[in-house]
């Protein structure tokens, strides 16, 4: 799939933009969807490098995970020009990549990071995600958990500890999703 995303011409919208398909361990359990990569990561073709990856990394840690037991990736594997907002035909060229990166990994929970993200992948859920962090989700089967996206707690420190306290939650859930799901 990093092979197709990277030779992708048609989610390649403006020279200078180098792909960012997503990494981790093809077999997790979880995994973390943002919305698109920033500077850092176009620069390095890695998702969550900069500030809000290093609170990521933070957040696993405080669970006992490492980036290596999950994998991270994005809506968008292309950052938009001047950090906007995805455009809609951006969002429907390159999501279909994301989605078939799930069916491969199949992970028992997909975590949003951020709004956006939850959007994208359940486009029918209306709930302001401020109303919904830290809620688990089961629809037609397959588990999701809403967080705030990282970034935010850069804006906001006092947020901090609301990210950490719905990381907290993780490991309580996958027990929950395994005794539901029989494995
Ligand atoms: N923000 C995101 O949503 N994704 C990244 O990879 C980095 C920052």
């Amino acid at each position: 799939m990093a092979k197709r995303i990277v030779e992708c011409e048609r989610c390649k919208y403006y020279p200078n933009q180098n792909p960012v398909p997503g990494e981790g361990n093809p077999e997790a359990e979880i995994i973390f969807v943002g919305e698109a990569p920033g500077a850092k990561e176009n620069e390095t073709g890695r998702p969550f490098v900069g500030a809000a990856g290093q609170f990521l990394e933070e957040m696993l840690n405080s669970i006992g995970l490492e980036r290596s037991d999950v994998f991270i990736a994005n809506c968008l594997k292309y950052q938009p020009p001047g950090n906007r907002d995805p455009l809609p035909d951006e969002i429907s060229f390159q999501l279909p990549f994301l989605k078939k990166q799930i069916a491969i990994i199949k992970p028992k929970l997909i975590v949003f990071l951020g709004r956006h993200a939850m959007k994208a992948l359940l486009p029918g859920n209306e709930a302001p995600i401020s109303a919904i962090h830290g809620q688990l989700i089961e629809e037609k089967g397959q588990f999701y958990l809403p967080l705030y996206h990282p970034a935010a707690a850069l804006y906001k420190e006092s947020t901090k500890q609301t990210h950490l306290d719905d990381f907290a939650k993780i490991p309580g859930y996958m027990d929950k999703i395994y005794a539901e799901t029989d494995r």
